[in-house]
């Protein structure tokens, strides 16, 4: 059912609101509505708006001119008793679409309302038609927005820089309809520009491949960094063979510096780009020029990543690098070898399940404080290499293995041959001191003969004692000391303070001895546990001064012995403590008097991890040393290393 159209009154007087009605619009087909309520007007017409409202003076102007505002489509018809022509203007150009007058017959009234709905259904219709265009444009809009976000996606997910680029030039053919679109991209050699990636709706055109800067259009685009827009429906010449009647080109910049174009044409159709077309095509540019610089930073990355390759794997020294939970990440070739392991891929596996050096795996078992430290391994074929290892974070642990085989020989020579040497030097100082000794008996000496001959002793004695202390520290090197016993400490350590005694009344030194009922025993090769006391008071006698204190503690802690030899001396410069247990090294602030060999400390650490333990220092430069000894309490049966 057709919906009959509705005209509204306000309309005061009752006979003329009736004769419109009865006699003019209903006979016509209208819905009459009355209004009378001028508040109520607006918020009726919100909701359904009549097809015109016919008024007389009793609405108020201000009223009129609310509607006339808020309903620009309605049409208003004034009703005036007042026919003159005077009035009937003024009241067209107040804006009412048509008036009616007392004196218009029904025929006339009719038509001007007629009239008035009709040109009322029109602007209606055409509004529709206009809403319904920008619509159709906008969606058009958002669909192209979608594509070119679409594309965006694909290019930070693809790495096929062809694929890549071919995909920009047809967006960029299908999004303005063009007939052809190409991609070129400048070649720094040669300085031309030279097509990556074409797309043409009629697949036999060619493009062409290779474009020179100089004194072209593309040249141009590169040159000035802008965009160009050219068309009118004129077949423009654009190279040689080359005839267009509309095309863009926008440039590829990547950071300052253009490196290529993006073109579309029309070489038949006559339709021209816009600036919408040309501003789509400059998105597309950036992709491409985002793809293109996405692809030099990866290809960068894998030769980088190449060269790394290829120098880990063929350096001579071992690198194996392990994640978090131990499984190998990378191993290399001399790994493999000095492992006797097939060449395979074993990214992946734990590396208990591939490698069976036990040295290597104790060693990866550590708590990873220890692993600072690094250490030796001895390979199935005698060979002995040096492990570093590294913790890398979010990574894991990185081994590089230095092959440390004949240093390790060297080492073994020269220690035979210090021993050697030191040996066959004993028998002629000897001899020399057992002669400075009778030189007096033979003759008497003058004075300052007899300081030389004293002289002579001092420096013979200070040479065998380096040749001792030299001889012991090979022994100890070589592990000939090896055989151990159960020693009660306590003794021990009393036994070797006692020979102390005239030392310390000598310089008047007290001394603090703290030995704990619970001093645990210890395997040990008396000697050198007597050596190693030894040379801890000695040091402490030597570097404290006349009238000091210095003192010995021993306990028992956590299943070990702890020993400790406290003095009140000059103390260690803390920059050189690192250095003090290193053959022949000797602090800075030595008091002149005080003679030595630099080997004291040496040996005592030698000892002391002969015994499987550990030693540290603790010292501040004038108020005193302390050196704390670790050693395993002997709880078992059997010596630490029962083989020896
Ligand atoms: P030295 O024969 O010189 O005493 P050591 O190997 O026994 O050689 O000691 C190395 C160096 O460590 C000494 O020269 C000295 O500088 C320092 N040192 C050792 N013990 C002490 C100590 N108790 N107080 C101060 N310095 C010490």
């Amino acid at each position: 059912m057709v919906r009959s159209k509705r005209i509204a009154l306000f309309i005061e007087d009752d006979i003329v609101a009736n004769r419109l009605a009865v006699q003019i619009l209903q006979p016509a087909g209208y819905q009459v509505e009355r209004l009378s309520a001028e508040a109520e007007l607006q918020a009726r017409f919100q909701i359904d708006l009549p097809n015109a409202l016919i008024i007389d003076e009793s609405l108020a102007p201000k009223v009129v001119r609310a509607l006339f505002k808020d309903f620009p489509l309605l049409p208003i018809i004034f009703y005036t008793g007042d026919a003159s022509s005077e009035a009937i203007i003024q009241r067209y150009q107040e804006g009412f679409q048509a008036v009616l007058t007392a004196q218009d017959d029904q025929v006339q009234a009719l038509l001007a309302i007629n009239r008035a709905v009709q040109r009322q259904e029109d602007w209606q219709r055409w509004l529709e038609f206009e809403q319904k265009r920008h619509t159709q444009s906008l969606e058009k809009r958002v669909e192209d927005l979608e594509r070119l976000h679409r594309i965006g996606g694909k290019i930070s997910a693809s790495l096929n820089l062809d694929q890549v680029l071919t995909e920009v030039v047809t967006a960029a053919v299908e999004l303005t309809n063009a007939e052809e679109g190409n991609l070129m991209l400048l070649d720094e050699e040669s300085g031309n520009l030279v097509l990556r990636a074409a797309h043409s709706v009629e697949e036999q055109r060619t493009n062409i491949l290779r474009v020179p800067i100089y004194d072209t259009l593309l040249g141009e685009v590169i040159r000035t960094q802008k965009a160009v827009t050219l068309g009118g429906g004129e077949l423009t010449k654009i190279q040689t063979a080359f005839l267009v009647r509309a095309l863009v080109y926008v440039p590829l910049i990547m950071g300052e510096q253009a490196i290529g174009v993006l073109g579309i044409y029309n070489r038949e159709r006559e339709q021209t780009f816009s600036e919408y077309h040309q501003m789509l095509l400059e998105a597309l540019a950036d992709y491409a020029a985002i793809a293109i610089q996405n692809a030099h930073y990866y290809t960068a990355n894998e030769r980088e990543r190449q060269k790394l390759h290829t120098i880990l794997t063929n350096v001579r020294d071992g690198v194996l690098v392990l994640d978090e939970e131990q499984r190998i990440l990378l191993i290399n070739a001399a790994c493999l070898q000095a492992f006797g392991l097939q060449e395979q891929d074993y990214s992946g596996w734990p590396i208990e399940q591939v490698i069976s050096n036990q040295d290597l795996i104790l060693m990866l078992k550590q708590s990873p404080s220890q692993w600072i430290k690094g250490g030796e391994i001895r390979l199935e074929d005698g060979r002995i290499w040096n492990c570093q290892l590294t913790p890398i974070e979010n990574v894991g642990l990185a081994v590089t293995m230095h092959d440390i085989t004949h240093l390790k020989e060297l080492d073994r020579i020269k220690s035979e041959f210090v021993s050697t040497v030191s040996h066959d030097l004993r028998s002629p100082l000897t001899a020399i001191l057992g002669y400075t000794e009778l030189i007096g008996r033979v003759g008497p000496l003058n004075e300052r003969q007899q300081e030389f001959v004293k002289r002579v002793q001092a420096s013979v004695q200070g040479i065998t004692t380096l040749i001792s202390d030299l001889l012991d520290l090979g022994r100890i090197e070589a592990g000939l000391d090896a055989r151990k016993e159960l020693i009660d400490i306590r003794p021990l350590l009393r036994q070797s303070l006692d020979s102390f005694a005239n030392f310390l009344s000598e310089k008047e030194q007290q001394l603090v001895v703290e030995i704990a009922p619970s001093t645990p025993q210890v395997w040990g090769n008396p000697v050198r546990l007597q050596q190693m006391i030894a040379n801890l008071v000695s040091n402490a006698i030597k570097y404290t001064p006349k009238g000091g204190k210095l003192g010995v503690r021993a306990r028992l802690e956590d299943g070990q012995l702890i020993l400790q030899v406290w003095d009140t001396g000059v103390g260690i410069p803390v920059a050189e403590q690192p250095y003090i247990f290193e053959k022949f090294y000797r602090a800075s602030n030595l008091p002149e008097d005080v003679s030595g060999t630099g080997l004291g400390l040496t040996i005592v650490k030698s000892i002391v991890e002969d015994h499987q333990g550990r030693i540290w220092v603790e010292s501040t430069p004038g108020q005193g040393t302390t050196f704390t000894i670790v050693l395993p309490a002997a709880a078992m049966e059997q010596p630490p290393n029962p083989q020896a």
